[in-house]
């Protein structure tokens, strides 16, 4: 079993005056940020929390919930972070699942943590609280510093605990060992390829792989994280152009809105040549979005990773970004990843399969589930459900989701495509597509749209557009116009709550 220093502790040693993370007017160094990290764990020892405890963390993208990831990994606990756009009862059959001992909570989220807590008995809640320094303690809590906090960490060791999006089926726990998490760091590290004034933006929320893992690299790469809230488009915009921001992760509906506000501005519309990457991920990257960015000099590299994967498992290198547009890149420094057909064979390259991963950063298995573990394994290559192909360079086009793939009169068709043409409509904010059951074909794709705000457009002009880009059998049996478009809290689509939409 492989023994590292505690990260957070090394890059305090290293660096003690380097920027860790700027929120909103405070910044910390990683001196500071150890700091507060010490005083918060010996509280969180003293009821209890200690080596595999699970604890679960129901907070906003703030500081606390910073703090409380790093004395978590100092005691040796499980970090369960809890998405905070759950139902009641959906945060309950969770924590339930987790079987979790604790539950902390920032003011922002302390009602309803509390209110679990007298429902589920088995929970201890504490309650996060910061004073006007933004000190991050807990209420009612002696600092007690009756016990020595770990400097170190077991790369095989469970450091959190994350359930999946569920973009698709039931919610369950993935396994993030801390030896994913570095791996992932220095794989991710080597694609970038780190400067000692690196900045990364953080305004996906801390709870999901993709913003839990920008903490991680932080710490390991010894760069500083600007940590956002919301995903609000003039606050990135204003962080990218006054901050010095190099390096933000986003998904597409974000990225979308930051180019809409960056419209606004009078000055010439750009963003400073300090901003060297903008990794795009979690979701299909429509290509009018990335011609856009192309068009405006926007650094946008594609990503494709999956919590599984622990964030990142390829990603475009900057310098091919336009050479390969709509390619993910090739998988990072320590992924294998292989395309396969239904009976586990290596396809072709060019031809369509499911992607297959294997490496130190892919999970060892869902928590409690092993027969679950099993099916998502075969021969030691974690199957993730998504459709994609290799070209002859070996850049990895990712298709779509597995199970939103439509099979209409026996082609294949791609939801992700159809949205990418919708999305290309000078009129078009928002597109979703799913299949509809067909007498005739089977399944044929519908589609809806949110146009931008005051436009007029019906569905039959569109209807007339898609039909110049698209294949007959690929063309929407119906558009429909609506208010809004089904996403999760990390922005992603929900393709099978689009049903729904449809008016009756
Ligand atoms: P999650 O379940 O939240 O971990 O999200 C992972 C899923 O997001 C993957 O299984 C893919 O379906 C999707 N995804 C991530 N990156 C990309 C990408 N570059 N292109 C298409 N889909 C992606
Ligand atoms: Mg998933």
């Amino acid at each position: 079993e492989t023994s590292l220093p505690n990260w957070l502790v090394r890059a305090a040693e290293n660096q003690p005056d380097h920027l860790a993370i700027q929120c909103g007017s405070t910044h910390w160094s990683f001196a500071e940020l150890l700091h507060q990290t010490e005083q918060l764990a010996y509280q969180l020892a003293t009821p209890g929390i200690g080596k595999g405890t699970r604890v679960a963390l129901l907070a906003a993208n703030d500081l606390p919930f910073v703090v409380v990831v790093h004395a978590l990994m100092r005691l040796g606990a499980i970090l369960v972070p809890l998405n905070v756009r759950l139902t009641q009862a959906e945060l309950a059959w969770q924590l339930e699942d987790v079987q979790a001992t604790f539950l902390c909570s920032d003011a922002r989220y302390g009602e309803t943590a509390s209110q679990l807590a007298r429902e589920l008995p088995r929970l201890t809640f504490l309650s996060l609280i910061s004073d006007a320094q933004q000190n991050v303690g807990i209420a009612d809590q002696p600092l007690v510093p009756a016990i020595a906090l770990s400097g170190s960490l077991n790369l095989n060791d469970i450091q959190s605990i994350m359930y999946t999006s569920g973009t698709t089926g039931h919610p369950k726990g993935v396994l993030i060992t801390y030896g994913m998490l570095c791996w992932g760091a220095i794989g991710s590290a080597l694609t970038l390829e780190h400067h000692a004034d690196d900045c990364w933006l953080a305004c996906l929320p801390l709870f999901h792989v993709g913003g839990l893992t920008i903490l991680m690299r932080s710490v390991i790469n010894g760069i500083s994280v600007n940590l956002h809230e919301k995903a609000a488009p003039e606050g990135i915009n204003r962080a990218i152009i006054e901050d010095g921001v190099t390096i933000i992760s986003v998904v597409a509906v974000i990225l979308q809105r930051m180019l809409d506000d960056l419209d606004k501005h009078e000055h010439g519309a750009r963003y400073p040549a300090t901003l060297r990457c903008v990794l795009l991920g979690g979701g299909p990257a429509p290509r009018p979005l990335l011609e856009r960015c192309a068009a405006r000099g926007i650094p946008v590299v594609q990503t494709y990773g999956l919590t599984e994967s622990c964030a990142q498992a390829a990603t475009l290198l900057p310098g091919d970004a336009l050479r390969k547009l709509g390619s993910a890149g090739r998988p990072l420094f320590p992924v294998q990843l292989r395309i396969f057909d239904e009976h586990q064979q290596p396809v072709a390259l060019g031809q369509p399969g499911v992607i297959h991963l294997q490496g130190p950063t892919i999970t060892p298995g869902y928590d409690h589930r092993p027969e679950v573990t099993e099916r998502a394994f075969h021969n030691g290559w974690f199957s993730t459900g998504d459709l994609g192909y290799l070209d002859e360079e070996g850049y990895l086009y990712v298709l779509d989701r597995r199970s939103d793939l439509i099979i209409s009169g026996g082609e294949n068709v791609y939801p992700a495509e159809i949205e990418s043409v919708l999305l290309s409509h000078s009129e078009v904010q928002e597109a979703g597509v799913c299949g509809s059951d067909d007498a005739r074909w089977g399944q044929v794709p519908i589609a809806f749209v949110r146009l931008r705000t005051g436009s007029t457009t019906g569905s039959d002009e569109l209807l007339t557009y898609a039909t110049r880009f698209l294949a007959r059998y690929k063309v929407p049996q119906a558009i429909y116009i609506v208010p809004e478009i089904p996403r999760n809290s990390a922005g992603k689509l929900l393709r099978r709550e689009l049903a729904r939409l449809i008016p009756r």
